[in-house]
C-alpha cells in the first residue's frame, strides 16, 4: 500500500501555541486540506493520509503553532 509523505513526515500542531483562531489560515494554504478542524474552539489536527509534507502551512500560521518534525523519514 502506498503512503503519502505526510503519513510519516506530517507537521505537528502545538496545542499550546495554537489559538484556535477559527478560520485556520494554515488550512487555507494547504492544497489537500489536510488540516482538519473538529471543534472550532480546539486546535486543528493534520490528517496524515492527506498531507504531502510540503510544509507550506508552517509559515502560514500566525502563532507559529505548526511545527516541522524534528526528524523526517526518508521516502522509499
Ligand atoms: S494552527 Fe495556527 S492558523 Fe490554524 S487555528 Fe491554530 S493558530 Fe490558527
Ligand atoms: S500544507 Fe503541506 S505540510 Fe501542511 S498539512 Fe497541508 S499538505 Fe501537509
Amino acid at each position: 500500500m502506498s503512503m503519502t509523505p505526510g503519513a510519516r513526515n506530517a507537521p505537528q500542531i502545538d496545542g499550546d501555541l495554537c489559538s484556535a483562531c477559527g478560520q485556520c489560515v494554515a488550512r487555507s494554504v494547504c492544497r489537500t486540506k489536510a488540516i482538519r478542524t473538529i471543534d472550532q474552539n480546539e486546535p486543528p489536527f493534520v490528517d496524515v493520509h492527506l498531507c504531502l509534507a510540503c510544509y507550506e502551512c508552517v509559515p502560514a500560521c500566525p502563532m507559529g503553532a505548526i511545527l516541522k518534525p524534528t526528524v523526517t523519514v526518508a521516502q522509499v
